[in-house]
């Protein structure tokens, strides 16, 4: 039992759901190492819990509907607390609160780090209530928190977005940029590798190459201090803007030995007009020039992208030019959409001609072209071999195998040798032996156990 000032917290269970970017799940990590201190455990079954929390995304009208529906569903249960956090909530909150009587509590982006009190207030009889009011402070510090077991971590080292893109609800929902300083980082990082066991870290943020503009730092300044932390094997950053790529970055990708051969660098549209009327403040002949410097300072290095299908009166033409930027910067694999206007983004409020079947029309395309262009890609993986590190099993068609990840982000499947042989976290070199536009098999040539050998 805790006992916090009257009010006693028992064990109690909490259930969480997310919905969104990988932002979003890094919230949801700090929100339940949080409940940790409150008596929480957390717990996969709904039924089982005693509080349920919903962290939401704004971006995509088809999460927003499963939220909904979810959070629907769940006035059923009436001895448990119930609470919304995330995008939704931070524009929403009255209107969550008012629609769904059995609703507790609402909180904002900017509030995960008050979890504990709010659950406090709930818990000894407020209802009702939200909070959502933006972190006015100037510095921005955190510690990252984790609660899972396994080597890899998300670190923040970004919060917000000064962007603007016209159909994005990012920076209504997320706030101005505000970065963490480089030192707190790199001591933040060294703890999880001392104390945690953190191999590999994904530096996070909406916009993680606007880092350190405020504090007079950047994102290359911290990969190569991050890079000195003895244990720490990889380190992967997201997401990037165009704009923000800067020629220190890129000679970094060619420099550092422990930065990702991957890097995902969404590009949107390959049209120069519907870049402009999306906002997004570069040309497609300033991302290919990027994309060439990339390469040319790491031949190894491979690309993804995001694509946006039917921007508002996208034409044939204009479509087209983003089917011939596939052809020229040859991705290892896309996020592609249909557009979806966002309420109260300059998009939504753009006349638009298109229908749904055409948007439907023009991403079934986009995805076709893509998947030739990617099949090429992967056969030439074949006979080659990678380092992976292994993340789990899953059935692939009806088989058990083992699945892991490699240094340029690519899901690898194989059998393990031996049929009891647990490779959960293992480092291993797979040699790949079988490679289609969406998956690649390989077999183990070599495995290094929990941790790589120094100098390897
Ligand atoms: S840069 Fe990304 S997060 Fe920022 S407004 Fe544009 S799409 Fe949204």
């Amino acid at each position: 039992m805790i006992k916090v000032g009257d009010i006693e917290f028992p064990k109690r269970k909490v259930w969480m759901k997310t919905y969104g970017c990988q932002m979003n799940y890094h919230d949801t990590e700090r929100i339940l190492s949080h409940l940790k201190e409150l008596n929480f455990e957390h717990t996969e079954d709904q039924e089982d819990a005693d509080l349920l929390l919903f962290n939401t995304c704004a971006i995509r009208d088809l999460a927003n509907q499963k939220f909904y529906s979810h959070l629907g569903n769940t006035k059923k249960y009436k001895e448990v607390k119930i609470g919304v956090g995330g995008c939704i909530a931070q524009t929403d909150s009255k209107d969550l609160l008012k629609k769904y009587q059995h609703l507790n509590f609402a909180f904002g982006t900017d509030a995960i780090d008050n979890i504990k009190e709010m659950v406090f207030r709930a818990y000894s009889g407020d209802n009702k209530f939200a909070v959502t009011s933006w972190d006015r402070s100037e510095n921005y510090s955190i510690e990252t928190k984790i609660t899972h077991g396994s080597p890899q971590a998300f670190v923040n080292i970004i919060k917000g977005c000064d962007k603007f893109c016209s159909y994005c609800i990012v920076p209504f929902t997320r706030g101005r940029e505000k970065s963490r300083k480089l030192q707190e980082i790199v001591d933040d990082t060294k703890k999880l590798v001392e104390y945690s066991g953190i191999q590999e870290v994904t530096l996070l943020g909406q916009n993680v190459n606007s880092f350190g503009k405020d504090n007079g730092e950047s994102l290359a300044q911290l990969i190569q201090e991050l890079e000195k932390i003895n244990g720490l094997e990889l380190i992967r950053y997201t997401t990037s803007h165009p704009y923000d790529v800067s020629d220190e970055l890129i000679e970094v990708h060619g420099s550092s030995k422990k930065l990702a051969n991957h890097l995902h660098l969404p590009i949107q549209s390959g049209s120069n007009t519907v870049l402009q009327r999306m906002l997004r403040q570069y040309t497609v002949e300033h991302y290919l020039e990027l994309v060439e410097k990339l390469r040319k300072a790491n031949p190894e290095i491979v690309l993804s992208t995001d694509i946006i299908a039917g921007f508002p009166n996208e034409t044939r033409q204009e479509h087209e030019a983003t089917l011939e930027l596939l052809n020229k910067a040859q991705y290892d694999f896309i996020y592609s959409y249909n557009f979806s206007a966002r309420p109260g983004t300059k998009a939504s409020r753009m006349k638009d001609i298109l229908t749904a079947d055409i948007r439907g029309e023009r991403l079934r395309e986009i995805q076709a072209h893509q998947l030739e262009i990617q099949e090429k890609i992967r056969s030439q993986m074949v006979g080659k071999t990678y380092r992976v590190l292994v993340e789990g099993k899953s059935s692939f068609k009806g088989e058990t195998k083992w699945r892991g990840r490699t240094n340029c982000y690519r899901i690898v499947h194989f059998l393990p040798k031996e049929l009891e042989q647990n490779y959960q976290w293992h480092w291993v070199d797979v040699k790949i032996t079988s490679a289609t536009a969406l998956s690649c098999q390989g077999e183990v040539v070599q495995d290094f156990g929990r941790r790589l050998p120094i100098f390897s």
